[in-house]
């Protein structure tokens, strides 16, 4: 018998399917990935500064490390590139900001931002920086679409994936069991996204979904290496003279549509970080699954004890997701308490039976 059917393979079940594997424990992931894109359109940026309180990112000590190792290693099991340190510049636009930033990198930062100031080169041409810029260390991307598809090939390989969407009432619960249409395993997690909406196990989980649109577009004139620019927005190159520019935050409009609105917000962010021309290439849209109190929601069923759910990564999935699964797996082979900042317990008293 399965350990785990896993239902989504955005980035929530796959994280979750490597650390299962790791512990020799086996699941069969059951998604279709053309519910929700969000995963699939993703900047996947990590980014270890809260730019708006120049603070910290939460718990971003500890997530580091994991999330390294994490995605280093996938790489070398699924034979695919996704993973790329890349600095955060960060131009300045007062004197007041630059003098913050100094004393930042020189406190609590001291980790994460250089303290040297620097001046644009002409590698930064048509940058918009008034006089000088700040740079984040530690930060990067993973490129998220190829990560996906590896992770798709591999599943399909290995026969652990069934692309078909997941039909809650077909579910068949007993004590120490699941089944889904002859399929048996000791448990069954929900890593579904915003769309858990509709799932009646948990759709009482308060999550405060933040749909988002990206662009991809080509110029000729800019060039950024392996730096993310960082204005309001952010602009970090994918390939020659293609580039990622995001994104939006609409808590309003819950759909995967692409929007004027979204296009017309995109353009504005791009005009004030670059002065080149360019040609929109793409423009895609997805819901994020963030939760209201902005942290991860993940563990045990308030009544039954083999059904669970991974959700609420919100915005910062790439780097909260490998040290949450990691933890969650553990929690189950009884190494490990699941934090109690991620534990759906602390919403049980909204769970109407
Ligand atoms: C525009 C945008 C930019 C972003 N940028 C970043 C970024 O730079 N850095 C970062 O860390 N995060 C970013 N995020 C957030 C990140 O994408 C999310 O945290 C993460 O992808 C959520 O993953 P998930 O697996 O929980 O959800 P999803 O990606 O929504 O995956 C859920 C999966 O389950 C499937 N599914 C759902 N219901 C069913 C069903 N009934 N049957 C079968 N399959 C089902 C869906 O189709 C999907 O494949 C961004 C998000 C957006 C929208």
């Amino acid at each position: 018998m399965l350990d785990f059917l896993i239902v989504g393979n955005g980035l929530a079940g796959n994280v979750l399917a490597f650390y299962l594997r790791n512990q020799n424990l086996n699941y069969q992931l059951i998604s279709n990935s053309n519910l929700s894109k969000c995963s699939q359109i993703a900047a996947g940026i990590w980014n270890p500064i809260v730019f708006k309180r120049m603070t910290k990112s939460w718990k971003v000590d500890e997530l580091l490390p994991e999330l390294k190792q994490f995605y280093t290693n996938a790489e070398k099991l699924l034979g695919a590139n996704f993973y790329t340190e890349r600095s955060i510049l960060k131009p300045f636009f007062s004197e007041e900001e630059k003098t913050f930033w100094i004393k930042k990198a020189k406190s609590d930062l001291n980790n994460y931002i250089e303290a040297e100031i620097k001046m644009p080169d002409k590698n930064l041409k048509k940058f918009i920086i008034p006089e000088s810029y700040g740079v984040v260390k530690h930060s990067g991307n993973i490129q998220m679409s190829v990560f996906l598809e590896a992770c798709e090939n591999f599943h399909k390989k290995t026969k652990s994936l069934l692309q078909e969407t997941f039909d809650h009432k077909e579910l068949k619960i007993t004590e120490n069991e699941v089944e889904y249409k002859n399929i048996k395993a000791k448990n069954i997690i929900f890593c579904e996204g915003y769309l858990v909406k509709d799932n009646p196990f948990f759709n009482w989980i308060p999550l405060n979904p933040v749909k988002g649109e990206t662009l991809e577009i080509s110029s000729k004139e800019i060039d950024l290496e392996k730096d993310i620019f960082n204005r309001n927005g952010f602009i970090f190159k994918l390939d020659n003279e293609l580039f990622k520019v995001g994104a939006t935050y609409n808590w309003s409009e819950l759909n995967e549509n692409i929007s004027e609105k979204g296009l017309t917000e995109l353009k504005n962010k791009l005009q004030q970080m670059i002065s080149a021309t360019y040609t929109v290439i793409k423009h895609e849209a997805g819901v994020r699954p963030s939760s209201i109190d902005r942290r991860p929601i993940i563990g045990k069923h308030p009544i039954h004890k083999n059904i669970f759910v991974f959700n609420g990564l919100g915005t910062k999935g790439v780097m909260i997701a490998p040290y949450f699964a990691k933890n969650f797996v553990n929690f189950y082979l009884n190494k490990e308490v699941l934090n109690s900042e991620i534990n759906v317990e602390r919403f049980y008293s909204k769970y109407k039976g």
